[in-house]
């Protein structure tokens, strides 16, 4: 077992970590055959493994690190903010400067009409929290049958219970008994896997707004609370909404009061070309949620902001029950507050999203300039993220004959050429930090195209 992977000495750190830890969205027993790939040390967009080989993280870690992986300003504001105060809450009417700084700063630059920021530590935990604003606020409007929830195939929300209730993805529900009920699932906005033959973008998203008016009225609207959705879906490959999308979807929300929760946990703070993808595709949630980059993921810090609608009802509430009784013990650390008002002021002051939009233009041009490529069938992306979908049979839109392998294979050999992206099944999706230089992007595109020929020259 495991303390043997055959290439490792009993007390290495590799060896250690197979006895020792059980690791997130890993196959468990393959990693004690393979072992871990340790990550000692990071320095602008790279990072070196325990062997000083170094690597373009053109994931940004999990769609997080910002700023990169040496931003000493960041270091500073949490050395102050710890010297300072380095624990207070926000229960029984506490508070502190960074956590008033943060809601003030998040209210305000947040699209739509804001009202007010609630802390979490995690994007999970600001889903989870947000589920249960929208249910107490049914209850205060006097409408306990309005509890339903819509969700998104391909939809990523995170891994909590309630979380992962809302993630549209099979490997979140698989043995873990769920989804929860009380969750409806409608259909992904993937134009290139789902368009019938011939269906225009604009037609195929009337054609996915109509599928939802029909769930609406199917289930009752009056049973219907929100709506959940990734301006543009991350983990479920990196999926650009089609023409129209937001728009149609929004007009059939408005016309049965359902809110609309965007969860802006991949997308925020300039992913997408600009601060916010509500403001990319012209979406007014009534929720946002808010994490990753807005700490560069420093530190764990989460928020749900949410607009008067939202939260003048649950105030109310509040005042009947006696308590919003909801909170966690380190959600608005200071510590983690001051370095995202950190990374906020870095975000602006080095117009960041400005070089997403620029170096994502660069990254997405490079990579369209691939399709020809055997193994490529679709590319796709927005502003500084985007995905390659791989394929063997161009025409059928297939690839190997178990989902994920040629996903897996490319994405292994670009790991060798030194680049670290993310396969998700068979599209592997780019999301290099907001810092990225012109010869950085280049650099993953070569590299890039080097694993793709290493790959087809494999397979014959
Ligand atoms: N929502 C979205 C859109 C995400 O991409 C993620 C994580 O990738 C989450 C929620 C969950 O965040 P966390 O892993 O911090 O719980």
């Amino acid at each position: 077992m495991a303390d043997q992977i055959p290439t490792a000495e009993p007390n290495s750190p590799e060896a250690r970590d197979v006895r020792y830890h059980l690791h997130g969205y890993t196959n468990a027993r393959l990693n004690e055959q393979i072992g871990p790939m340790i990550i000692d040390r990071g320095e602008g967009v790279y990072v070196y493994d325990n062997e000083g080989r170094p690597y373009i993280e053109a994931m940004a870690g999990l769609w997080s690190v910002a700023l990169g992986f040496s931003e000493e300003r960041l270091v500073e504001a949490a050395a102050t903010q710890m010297r300072r105060l380095p624990f207070y809450h926000s229960f029984t009417h506490k508070s502190h400067g960074p956590m008033i700084d943060l809601a003030e700063k998040l209210v305000t630059m947040c699209p739509g009409n804001m009202s007010k920021a609630f802390f979490t530590n995690s994007g999970s935990e600001a889903n989870d929290t947000a589920m249960k604003m929208v249910w107490y606020r049914s209850n205060a409007l006097g409408k306990p049958e309005k509890k339903k929830l819509i969700a998104r195939q391909r939809a990523y929300h995170g891994v909590t219970i309630a979380a992962a209730s809302l993630t549209g993805l099979p490997a979140n529900h698989l043995s873990f008994d769920l989804p929860l009920s009380g969750i409806l699932r409608t259909g992904s906005p993937h134009y290139w896997r789902d368009m019938l033959p011939g269906e225009t973008e604009e037609q195929f998203a009337s054609r996915r707004a109509a599928e939802l008016e029909e769930l609406i009225l199917a289930e009752g609207p009056d049973t219907i609370a929100a709506f959940w959705g990734e301006p543009v879906l991350g983990a479920g490959g990196v999926v650009v909404p089609p023409a129209t999308y937001w728009e149609k979807i929004q007009a059939v929300l408005a016309k049965y009061d359902i809110l609309l929760v965007a969860d802006e946990v991949i997308c925020g703070f300039g992913r997408t070309g600009k601060m916010f993808g509500c403001e990319t595709y012209g979406i007014k949630p009534d929720i946002m949620l808010l994490s990753k980059q807005i700490s560069s993921s420093y530190l764990p810090i989460s928020a749900v902001v949410a607009n008067e609608r939202v939260v003048g009802p649950i105030m109310d509430e509040s005042a009947r029950i006696g308590t919003f009784g909801h909170g966690f013990t380190a959600g608005g650390h200071p510590v983690a507050a001051a370095v995202a008002l950190e990374t906020i002021r870095i975000i602006e002051e080095r117009d960041l999203v400005a070089n997403a939009a620029e170096q994502g233009e660069r990254l997405r041009n490079g990579l369209a300039a691939m399709a020809d490529h055997p193994l490529v069938g679709e590319v796709r992306g927005v502003g500084l993220v985007a995905a390659v979908e791989l394929v063997i049979d161009k025409q059928a839109k297939t690839a190997l004959e178990k989902p994920g392998l040629l996903g897996a294979a490319v994405n292994k050999a670009l790991q060798d050429q030194g680049v670290i992206g993310r396969a998700m099944l068979d599209a592997v999706a780019f999301c290099p930090p907001l810092i990225i230089t012109a010869a950085e992007v280049d650099a993953i595109l070569t590299k890039f195209r080097a694993a793709l020929d290493t790959v087809a020259s494999e397979l014959g």
